[in-house]
Protein backbone atom coordinates (compact mmCIF):
# COMPACT_ATOMS: atom_id res chain seq x y z
CA UNK A 1 0.00 0.00 0.00
CA UNK A 2 0.91 3.47 -0.46
CA UNK A 3 2.36 5.34 2.33
CA UNK A 4 4.12 8.49 2.00
CA UNK A 5 5.54 11.31 4.16
CA UNK A 6 6.13 15.02 5.11
CA UNK A 7 8.79 15.26 7.06
CA UNK A 8 9.43 18.94 7.84
CA UNK A 9 12.22 19.70 10.33
CA UNK A 10 10.82 22.54 12.62
CA UNK A 11 12.92 25.06 12.26
CA UNK A 12 11.13 28.03 11.65
CA UNK A 13 7.62 28.41 9.87
CA UNK A 14 6.77 26.43 6.59
CA UNK A 15 7.89 27.91 3.18
CA UNK A 16 5.60 27.92 0.58
CA UNK A 17 7.84 25.46 -1.05
CA UNK A 18 7.14 22.86 2.05
CA UNK A 19 3.33 23.14 1.53
CA UNK A 20 3.63 22.19 -2.17
CA UNK A 21 5.84 19.43 -0.85
CA UNK A 22 2.94 18.20 1.30
CA UNK A 23 0.88 18.72 -0.99
CA UNK A 24 2.05 16.39 -3.62
CA UNK A 25 2.40 14.24 -0.76
CA UNK A 26 -1.13 13.97 -0.16
CA UNK A 27 -2.71 14.04 -3.65
CA UNK A 28 -0.47 11.27 -4.03
CA UNK A 29 -1.66 9.31 -1.39
CA UNK A 30 -4.84 10.42 -1.91
CA UNK A 31 -4.86 9.49 -5.46
CA UNK A 32 -3.50 5.25 -4.13
CA UNK A 33 -6.12 5.11 -1.52
CA UNK A 34 -2.59 5.63 0.65
CA UNK A 35 -1.60 7.19 3.76
CA UNK A 36 -0.11 10.97 4.11
CA UNK A 37 1.99 10.67 7.50
CA UNK A 38 3.95 13.79 9.53
CA UNK A 39 7.16 13.15 11.20
CA UNK A 40 8.84 15.73 12.72
CA UNK A 41 12.57 15.70 11.72
CA UNK A 42 14.06 17.44 15.19
CA UNK A 43 17.25 16.04 16.02
CA UNK A 44 19.11 19.10 15.18
CA UNK A 45 18.60 20.61 18.60
CA UNK A 46 20.37 23.87 17.60
CA UNK A 47 18.18 24.85 15.04
CA UNK A 48 15.07 23.93 16.98
CA UNK A 49 12.72 26.74 16.58
CA UNK A 50 10.14 26.86 19.17
CA UNK A 51 5.34 26.94 17.76
CA UNK A 52 7.28 25.87 14.52
CA UNK A 53 5.32 22.32 14.93
CA UNK A 54 2.21 23.73 15.76
CA UNK A 55 2.45 26.30 12.32
CA UNK A 56 3.13 22.96 10.30
CA UNK A 57 0.33 21.14 11.74
CA UNK A 58 -2.25 24.34 11.22
CA UNK A 59 -0.62 25.45 8.05
CA UNK A 60 -1.97 21.38 6.75
CA UNK A 61 -4.80 21.81 8.08
CA UNK A 62 -6.00 25.59 6.71
CA UNK A 63 -4.72 24.57 3.61
CA UNK A 64 -6.91 21.49 3.63
CA UNK A 65 -4.53 18.72 3.64
CA UNK A 66 -4.38 16.86 7.22
CA UNK A 67 -2.05 14.34 7.56
CA UNK A 68 -3.65 11.10 8.52
CA UNK A 69 -1.33 9.70 10.55
CA UNK A 70 1.23 11.48 13.18
CA UNK A 71 2.26 13.50 15.97
CA UNK A 72 -0.77 13.30 18.18
CA UNK A 73 -3.18 11.29 15.22
CA UNK A 74 -3.02 7.36 14.73
CA UNK A 75 0.11 6.75 16.23
CA UNK A 76 0.15 3.40 15.05
CA UNK A 77 4.31 3.70 13.89
CA UNK A 78 4.46 6.81 17.00
CA UNK A 79 6.34 8.40 18.42
CA UNK A 80 6.48 10.44 15.25
CA UNK A 81 8.89 12.85 16.44
CA UNK A 82 12.70 12.07 16.51
CA UNK A 83 13.98 13.57 19.17
CA UNK A 84 11.38 11.20 21.12
CA UNK A 85 12.44 8.30 19.23
CA UNK A 86 16.10 8.95 20.23
CA UNK A 87 16.72 5.37 21.73
CA UNK A 88 16.02 3.49 18.82
CA UNK A 89 18.88 5.12 16.59
CA UNK A 90 22.41 3.70 18.19
CA UNK A 91 21.35 -0.18 17.51
CA UNK A 92 20.89 0.81 13.98
CA UNK A 93 24.19 2.73 13.84
CA UNK A 94 26.23 -0.01 15.49
CA UNK A 95 24.16 -2.56 13.06
CA UNK A 96 26.35 -1.16 10.14
CA UNK A 97 29.69 -0.68 12.28
CA UNK A 98 29.49 -4.54 12.55
CA UNK A 99 28.28 -5.37 9.11
CA UNK A 100 31.59 -3.17 8.05
CA UNK A 101 29.77 0.21 6.25
CA UNK A 102 30.41 1.99 9.17
CA UNK A 103 32.78 3.21 11.75
CA UNK A 104 34.18 5.52 14.35
CA UNK A 105 35.67 9.13 13.94
CA UNK A 106 37.45 10.81 16.52
CA UNK A 107 39.05 13.85 14.35
CA UNK A 108 38.53 17.37 15.90
CA UNK A 109 37.03 20.23 13.85
CA UNK A 110 40.36 21.75 14.11
CA UNK A 111 42.19 18.77 12.23
CA UNK A 112 39.35 18.69 9.63
CA UNK A 113 39.68 22.19 9.31
CA UNK A 114 42.99 21.73 9.04
CA UNK A 115 42.85 19.22 6.29
CA UNK A 116 40.45 21.31 4.67
CA UNK A 117 42.48 24.34 4.29
CA UNK A 118 46.07 22.35 3.30
CA UNK A 119 43.52 20.50 0.17
CA UNK A 120 42.50 24.44 -0.59
CA UNK A 121 45.73 25.53 -0.55
CA UNK A 122 46.86 22.81 -3.47
CA UNK A 123 43.87 23.28 -5.66
CA UNK A 124 41.84 20.53 -3.73
CA UNK A 125 38.89 19.51 -2.06
CA UNK A 126 39.06 17.36 0.93
CA UNK A 127 37.65 14.12 0.81
CA UNK A 128 36.78 12.19 4.39
CA UNK A 129 36.81 9.24 2.18
CA UNK A 130 38.82 5.89 1.41
CA UNK A 131 41.22 8.56 -0.33
CA UNK A 132 42.22 10.07 3.11
CA UNK A 133 40.82 8.17 6.31
CA UNK A 134 43.38 6.34 6.77
CA UNK A 135 45.15 9.33 7.79
CA UNK A 136 42.68 10.54 9.94
CA UNK A 137 42.04 9.53 13.68
CA UNK A 138 39.17 6.53 13.40
CA UNK A 139 38.47 2.93 14.07
CA UNK A 140 39.75 1.86 9.85
CA UNK A 141 43.52 3.57 10.88
CA UNK A 142 43.73 3.10 14.85
CA UNK A 143 43.97 -0.57 16.34
CA UNK A 144 41.22 -2.16 18.19
CA UNK A 145 42.64 -1.10 21.88
CA UNK A 146 43.11 3.09 20.63
CA UNK A 147 39.74 2.39 19.60
CA UNK A 148 38.52 1.14 22.68
CA UNK A 149 40.34 3.31 25.15
CA UNK A 150 39.06 6.75 23.44
CA UNK A 151 35.38 5.39 23.73
CA UNK A 152 36.49 4.01 27.43
CA UNK A 153 37.81 7.62 28.03
CA UNK A 154 34.55 9.50 26.79
CA UNK A 155 36.25 11.18 23.51
CA UNK A 156 33.81 12.58 21.36
CA UNK A 157 32.75 10.79 18.22
CA UNK A 158 30.77 10.51 15.34
CA UNK A 159 30.34 7.20 13.30
CA UNK A 160 30.62 7.51 10.12
CA UNK A 161 29.25 5.62 6.65
CA UNK A 162 31.92 4.08 4.51
CA UNK A 163 31.48 4.85 1.23
CA UNK A 164 33.32 2.57 -0.96
CA UNK A 165 35.90 2.91 -3.84
CA UNK A 166 35.70 2.91 -7.41
CA UNK A 167 31.89 1.73 -7.80
CA UNK A 168 29.11 2.99 -9.81
CA UNK A 169 26.03 3.68 -8.30
CA UNK A 170 22.72 3.42 -10.05
CA UNK A 171 20.09 5.51 -8.47
CA UNK A 172 16.40 6.07 -9.63
CA UNK A 173 13.80 8.73 -9.53
CA UNK A 174 10.12 9.18 -10.62
CA UNK A 175 11.00 12.40 -12.17
CA UNK A 176 14.67 12.48 -13.35
CA UNK A 177 14.93 8.82 -14.66
CA UNK A 178 18.04 6.64 -14.30
CA UNK A 179 21.23 8.53 -12.17
CA UNK A 180 24.54 7.30 -12.15
CA UNK A 181 26.92 8.32 -9.34
CA UNK A 182 30.61 7.48 -9.18
CA UNK A 183 31.54 6.59 -5.57
CA UNK A 184 35.15 8.63 -5.26
CA UNK A 185 32.86 11.91 -5.51
CA UNK A 186 31.21 10.72 -2.27
CA UNK A 187 32.34 11.53 1.48
CA UNK A 188 31.80 9.49 4.42
CA UNK A 189 28.75 11.09 6.08
CA UNK A 190 28.38 11.27 9.63
CA UNK A 191 25.49 8.71 10.66
CA UNK A 192 25.25 9.39 14.44
CA UNK A 193 27.47 11.86 17.13
CA UNK A 194 28.29 11.11 20.25
CA UNK A 195 25.38 13.45 21.95
CA UNK A 196 23.23 10.26 21.24
CA UNK A 197 21.83 12.20 18.64
CA UNK A 198 21.51 10.18 14.78
CA UNK A 199 22.11 12.74 12.31
CA UNK A 200 19.20 13.33 8.98
CA UNK A 201 20.46 10.63 7.07
CA UNK A 202 20.84 8.08 9.50
CA UNK A 203 17.26 9.07 11.32
CA UNK A 204 15.55 9.83 8.07
CA UNK A 205 15.88 6.35 6.73
CA UNK A 206 15.93 4.31 9.72
CA UNK A 207 12.10 6.13 10.04
CA UNK A 208 11.00 5.53 6.24
CA UNK A 209 11.56 1.91 6.99
CA UNK A 210 10.16 1.35 10.33
CA UNK A 211 7.17 3.51 8.77
CA UNK A 212 6.99 1.48 6.05
CA UNK A 213 7.06 4.67 3.44
CA UNK A 214 6.53 3.41 -0.40
CA UNK A 215 7.28 6.23 -1.81
CA UNK A 216 9.52 9.75 -0.73
CA UNK A 217 8.35 13.01 -2.61
CA UNK A 218 10.99 15.56 -1.70
CA UNK A 219 12.38 18.81 -3.03
CA UNK A 220 15.36 18.68 -5.34
CA UNK A 221 17.71 19.96 -2.76
CA UNK A 222 17.66 16.19 -1.33
CA UNK A 223 18.99 14.91 -3.69
CA UNK A 224 22.50 14.75 -3.55
CA UNK A 225 21.50 12.82 -0.84
CA UNK A 226 20.06 10.29 -2.60
CA UNK A 227 23.59 8.41 -3.34
CA UNK A 228 23.87 7.90 1.05
CA UNK A 229 20.20 7.09 1.24
CA UNK A 230 20.49 4.34 -1.36
CA UNK A 231 23.49 3.18 0.38
CA UNK A 232 22.26 2.82 3.74
CA UNK A 233 19.37 0.75 2.16
CA UNK A 234 21.84 -1.73 0.37
CA UNK A 235 23.60 -1.76 3.94
CA UNK A 236 20.46 -2.66 6.16
CA UNK A 237 19.42 -4.70 3.42
CA UNK A 238 16.00 -3.21 3.21
CA UNK A 239 14.00 -2.40 0.58
CA UNK A 240 14.52 1.10 -0.63
CA UNK A 241 11.00 2.97 -1.55
CA UNK A 242 10.48 4.98 -4.53
CA UNK A 243 12.03 8.79 -4.78
CA UNK A 244 10.44 11.46 -6.24
CA UNK A 245 12.57 14.89 -5.81
CA UNK A 246 10.40 17.81 -6.56
CA UNK A 247 11.53 20.75 -9.11
CA UNK A 248 12.90 23.98 -7.38
CA UNK A 249 10.77 26.93 -6.83
CA UNK A 250 12.09 30.04 -8.69
CA UNK A 251 11.91 33.65 -8.15
CA UNK A 252 9.32 35.35 -10.29
CA UNK A 253 12.12 36.45 -12.52
CA UNK A 254 12.41 32.79 -13.29
CA UNK A 255 16.00 33.57 -12.17
CA UNK A 256 17.37 31.36 -8.75
CA UNK A 257 16.05 29.63 -6.13
CA UNK A 258 12.81 31.92 -4.49
CA UNK A 259 13.64 32.80 -0.85
CA UNK A 260 11.84 34.63 2.15
CA UNK A 261 13.51 37.46 0.80
CA UNK A 262 11.72 37.59 -2.17
CA UNK A 263 8.53 37.85 -0.22
CA UNK A 264 9.53 40.67 1.67
CA UNK A 265 11.10 42.96 -1.04
CA UNK A 266 8.56 42.57 -3.71
CA UNK A 267 5.75 42.21 -1.74
CA UNK A 268 4.02 39.10 -1.01
CA UNK A 269 4.02 36.45 1.52
CA UNK A 270 5.91 33.23 1.21
CA UNK A 271 4.35 31.94 4.47
CA UNK A 272 0.96 30.21 4.28
CA UNK A 273 0.18 31.86 7.79
CA UNK A 274 1.20 34.88 9.60
CA UNK A 275 4.41 33.79 11.17
CA UNK A 276 5.87 35.91 14.63
CA UNK A 277 9.27 35.07 14.97
CA UNK A 278 9.85 33.86 19.08
CA UNK A 279 13.37 35.28 19.42
CA UNK A 280 12.78 39.00 17.37
CA UNK A 281 8.97 39.41 17.31
CA UNK A 282 9.32 40.17 13.58
CA UNK A 283 6.51 39.53 11.72
CA UNK A 284 6.07 37.61 8.26
CA UNK A 285 3.16 38.04 6.22
CA UNK A 286 1.00 34.60 5.64
CA UNK A 287 -1.51 34.10 2.65
CA UNK A 288 -4.18 33.44 5.32
CA UNK A 289 -4.53 36.61 6.95
CA UNK A 290 -3.52 38.59 3.31
CA UNK A 291 -7.25 37.64 2.39
CA UNK A 292 -6.39 34.36 -0.23
CA UNK A 293 -8.78 30.94 -0.29
CA UNK A 294 -6.77 28.09 0.65
CA UNK A 295 -8.22 26.44 -2.28
CA UNK A 296 -6.96 29.12 -4.66
CA UNK A 297 -3.49 28.54 -2.74
CA UNK A 298 -3.76 24.74 -3.17
CA UNK A 299 -4.45 25.16 -6.56
CA UNK A 300 -1.36 27.44 -7.48
CA UNK A 301 0.70 25.63 -5.82
CA UNK A 302 0.04 22.23 -7.65
CA UNK A 303 0.71 23.87 -10.67
CA UNK A 304 4.38 24.36 -9.38
CA UNK A 305 6.04 21.77 -10.89
CA UNK A 306 2.91 19.60 -12.47
CA UNK A 307 0.53 20.54 -14.74
CA UNK A 308 -2.21 18.37 -16.21
CA UNK A 309 -1.56 17.67 -19.86
CA UNK A 310 -4.40 20.05 -20.74
CA UNK A 311 -6.09 23.76 -20.69
CA UNK A 312 -7.87 23.47 -17.72
CA UNK A 313 -6.31 25.82 -15.61
CA UNK A 314 -8.90 25.40 -12.02
CA UNK A 315 -8.97 22.12 -10.27
CA UNK A 316 -10.96 21.56 -6.81
CA UNK A 317 -8.73 19.40 -4.35
CA UNK A 318 -11.18 16.57 -5.92
CA UNK A 319 -10.35 17.37 -9.24
CA UNK A 320 -6.57 17.51 -7.91
CA UNK A 321 -6.53 14.27 -6.49
CA UNK A 322 -7.66 12.28 -9.41
CA UNK A 323 -5.93 14.23 -12.07
CA UNK A 324 -1.99 14.08 -10.25
CA UNK A 325 0.35 11.65 -11.69
CA UNK A 326 4.10 12.06 -10.22
CA UNK A 327 4.98 11.35 -14.18
CA UNK A 328 3.64 14.64 -15.39
CA UNK A 329 5.91 16.24 -12.27
CA UNK A 330 8.64 18.26 -14.48
CA UNK A 331 12.24 18.42 -13.76
CA UNK A 332 12.54 22.20 -14.68
CA UNK A 333 12.51 24.62 -12.23
CA UNK A 334 8.75 26.40 -11.71
CA UNK A 335 8.95 29.87 -11.68
CA UNK A 336 7.03 31.60 -8.70
CA UNK A 337 4.30 34.17 -10.09
CA UNK A 338 2.49 35.69 -7.22
CA UNK A 339 0.29 37.69 -9.69
CA UNK A 340 -1.00 33.86 -10.45
CA UNK A 341 -2.01 33.01 -7.14
CA UNK A 342 -4.15 36.72 -7.30
CA UNK A 343 -5.65 35.32 -10.87
CA UNK A 344 -6.78 31.66 -8.78
CA UNK A 345 -8.02 33.94 -5.63
CA UNK A 346 -10.35 36.01 -7.81
CA UNK A 347 -11.83 32.82 -9.34
CA UNK A 348 -12.37 31.45 -5.72
CA UNK A 349 -13.82 34.21 -4.71
CA UNK A 350 -16.70 34.12 -7.46
CA UNK A 351 -17.52 30.30 -5.96
CA UNK A 352 -17.34 31.39 -2.17
CA UNK A 353 -20.75 31.08 -0.15
CA UNK A 354 -22.00 35.20 0.12
CA UNK A 355 -23.11 34.29 3.74
CA UNK A 356 -19.36 33.57 4.51
CA UNK A 357 -17.89 36.43 2.72
CA UNK A 358 -20.86 38.27 4.64
CA UNK A 359 -19.62 37.42 8.06
CA UNK A 360 -15.66 38.13 6.75
CA UNK A 361 -16.99 41.70 5.42
CA UNK A 362 -18.97 42.78 7.99
CA UNK A 363 -16.27 42.13 10.69
CA UNK A 364 -13.45 43.71 8.40
CA UNK A 365 -15.76 46.93 9.03
CA UNK A 366 -16.86 49.11 12.15
CA UNK A 367 -19.57 50.80 9.44
CA UNK A 368 -21.43 47.62 8.78
CA UNK A 369 -21.74 46.43 12.73
CA UNK A 370 -25.43 47.10 12.45
CA UNK A 371 -26.30 46.40 9.03
CA UNK A 372 -28.46 43.44 8.02
CA UNK A 373 -26.32 40.28 6.97
CA UNK A 374 -28.83 39.77 4.22
CA UNK A 375 -28.47 43.32 2.59
CA UNK A 376 -24.72 42.59 3.02
CA UNK A 377 -24.94 39.76 1.56
CA UNK A 378 -26.78 40.87 -1.53
CA UNK A 379 -24.31 43.69 -2.09
CA UNK A 380 -21.37 41.20 -2.32
CA UNK A 381 -23.63 39.34 -4.38
CA UNK A 382 -23.84 42.12 -6.74
CA UNK A 383 -20.07 43.49 -6.40
CA UNK A 384 -17.66 40.03 -5.82
CA UNK A 385 -17.50 39.99 -9.66
CA UNK A 386 -14.83 42.62 -9.25
CA UNK A 387 -13.11 41.75 -5.97
CA UNK A 388 -9.78 39.33 -5.88
CA UNK A 389 -10.14 39.89 -1.88
CA UNK A 390 -12.78 40.82 0.75
CA UNK A 391 -10.67 43.57 1.30
CA UNK A 392 -11.47 45.02 -2.27
CA UNK A 393 -15.22 44.93 -0.59
CA UNK A 394 -15.21 48.15 0.53
CA UNK A 395 -14.13 50.38 -1.95
CA UNK A 396 -16.71 48.53 -4.50
CA UNK A 397 -19.45 48.89 -2.30
CA UNK A 398 -19.07 51.57 0.47
CA UNK A 399 -22.14 53.96 -1.65
CA UNK A 400 -24.47 50.92 -0.69
CA UNK A 401 -24.34 51.79 2.91
CA UNK A 402 -23.50 55.57 2.96
CA UNK A 403 -24.37 58.52 0.81
CA UNK A 404 -21.27 59.79 -0.92
CA UNK A 405 -19.76 62.72 0.75
CA UNK A 406 -17.91 63.91 -1.71
CA UNK A 407 -17.63 63.91 -5.84
CA UNK A 408 -15.17 62.93 -7.55
CA UNK A 409 -13.99 66.45 -9.72
CA UNK A 410 -13.47 64.77 -13.01
CA UNK A 411 -16.58 62.41 -12.60
CA UNK A 412 -18.43 65.79 -11.82
CA UNK A 413 -17.15 67.42 -14.98
CA UNK A 414 -18.45 65.10 -16.86
CA UNK A 415 -21.65 64.03 -16.23
CA UNK A 416 -22.91 67.49 -14.69
CA UNK A 417 -24.29 69.42 -17.08
CA UNK A 418 -27.07 72.37 -17.95
CA UNK A 419 -30.49 70.56 -17.53
CA UNK A 420 -29.35 67.73 -15.33
CA UNK A 421 -31.24 69.17 -12.52
CA UNK A 422 -34.36 68.93 -14.18
CA UNK A 423 -33.33 65.63 -15.56
CA UNK A 424 -32.66 63.85 -11.90
CA UNK A 425 -35.92 65.76 -10.34
CA UNK A 426 -37.98 64.09 -12.90
CA UNK A 427 -35.97 60.58 -12.67
CA UNK A 428 -36.83 61.12 -8.90
CA UNK A 429 -40.18 61.61 -9.40
CA UNK A 430 -40.64 58.24 -11.46
CA UNK A 431 -38.31 56.12 -8.95
CA UNK A 432 -41.19 57.31 -6.28
CA UNK A 433 -43.56 57.02 -8.74
CA UNK A 434 -43.22 52.81 -9.06
CA UNK A 435 -45.49 50.98 -6.64
CA UNK A 436 -44.31 47.72 -7.38
CA UNK A 437 -40.39 48.38 -6.35
CA UNK A 438 -38.48 45.93 -8.79
CA UNK A 439 -35.15 46.06 -10.67
CA UNK A 440 -37.21 45.29 -13.72
CA UNK A 441 -39.67 47.89 -12.98
CA UNK A 442 -36.69 50.80 -12.20
CA UNK A 443 -34.95 50.24 -15.46
CA UNK A 444 -38.28 49.60 -17.66
CA UNK A 445 -39.79 53.04 -16.06
CA UNK A 446 -36.52 54.86 -16.76
CA UNK A 447 -35.30 53.65 -19.73
CA UNK A 448 -38.43 54.47 -21.91
CA UNK A 449 -38.58 57.80 -20.16
CA UNK A 450 -35.42 58.49 -21.58
CA UNK A 451 -36.13 57.23 -24.96
CA UNK A 452 -39.59 58.97 -25.46
CA UNK A 453 -37.90 62.11 -24.29
CA UNK A 454 -35.00 61.37 -27.10
CA UNK A 455 -32.43 62.12 -24.55
CA UNK A 456 -29.50 60.61 -24.46
CA UNK A 457 -29.32 57.88 -21.88
CA UNK A 458 -25.58 59.33 -21.02
CA UNK A 459 -27.39 62.76 -19.86
CA UNK A 460 -29.05 60.52 -17.43
CA UNK A 461 -27.33 57.66 -16.29
CA UNK A 462 -24.21 59.62 -15.59
CA UNK A 463 -24.85 62.22 -13.23
CA UNK A 464 -27.69 59.78 -11.39
CA UNK A 465 -24.70 57.36 -10.86
CA UNK A 466 -22.48 60.60 -9.36
CA UNK A 467 -25.67 61.19 -7.15
CA UNK A 468 -25.82 57.60 -6.02
CA UNK A 469 -22.25 56.42 -6.03
CA UNK A 470 -20.02 60.34 -5.82
CA UNK A 471 -18.44 58.47 -9.02
CA UNK A 472 -18.70 57.21 -12.42
CA UNK A 473 -18.20 53.38 -10.97
CA UNK A 474 -20.04 50.72 -9.83
CA UNK A 475 -22.48 48.21 -10.43
CA UNK A 476 -25.55 48.31 -12.75
CA UNK A 477 -27.40 51.96 -11.59
CA UNK A 478 -31.22 50.03 -10.83
CA UNK A 479 -29.38 47.50 -8.86
CA UNK A 480 -27.95 50.50 -6.67
CA UNK A 481 -31.41 52.45 -6.30
CA UNK A 482 -33.06 49.15 -5.42
CA UNK A 483 -30.71 48.58 -3.04
CA UNK A 484 -30.78 51.77 -1.40
CA UNK A 485 -34.75 52.47 -1.18
CA UNK A 486 -36.49 55.26 -2.70
CA UNK A 487 -36.17 57.56 0.18
CA UNK A 488 -31.87 57.39 0.14
CA UNK A 489 -32.45 57.61 -3.77
CA UNK A 490 -34.28 60.56 -3.81
CA UNK A 491 -31.87 62.14 -0.48
CA UNK A 492 -28.59 61.93 -2.90
CA UNK A 493 -30.15 63.34 -6.29
CA UNK A 494 -31.11 66.48 -3.57
CA UNK A 495 -27.86 66.11 -2.22
CA UNK A 496 -26.15 66.52 -5.62
CA UNK A 497 -28.26 68.89 -7.41
CA UNK A 498 -28.94 71.37 -4.30
N1 LIG B 1 13.79 16.92 7.36
C1 LIG B 1 13.99 17.09 5.95
C2 LIG B 1 13.45 18.47 5.59
O1 LIG B 1 13.42 19.30 6.42
C3 LIG B 1 13.28 15.99 5.21
C4 LIG B 1 13.84 15.70 3.87
C5 LIG B 1 13.21 14.43 3.33
O2 LIG B 1 12.02 14.49 3.00
O3 LIG B 1 13.89 13.43 3.28
O4 LIG B 1 13.08 18.77 4.48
Amino acid sequence: SVRVRFAPSPTGPLHIGGVRTALFNYLFAKKHNGTFVLRIEDTDQNRYVEGAEDYIVESLNWCGIPFDEGVGKNEKFGPYRQSERKHLYKQYADELIEKGHAYYAFDTAETLDFHRKDHEAKGKTFIYNWHNRLKLSNSLSLSEDEVNAKLEAGDDYVIRFKSPQDETLHLKDSIRGDIKIDTNVLDDKVLFKSDGMPTYHLANIVDDHLMEISHVIRGEEWLPSLALHYQLYGAFGWEAPEFAHLPLILKPTGKGKLSKRDGDKLGFPVFPLEWTDPKSGDVSRGYKEDGYFAEAMINFLSFLGWNPGTEQEIFSLDELINAFDLERVNKAGARFDPDKIKWFNHHYMQIQDNSNLAIAFKNSRNELSEIDSQYIEMVIALIKERATFVSDFWDLSHFFFIAPDAYDEKASKKALKEGTADILTKVKELVNSIEDFTVENLQNTVKSWITSNEIGFGKVMMPLRLALVGALQGPDVFDIIYMIGKTETSKRIDNLIS
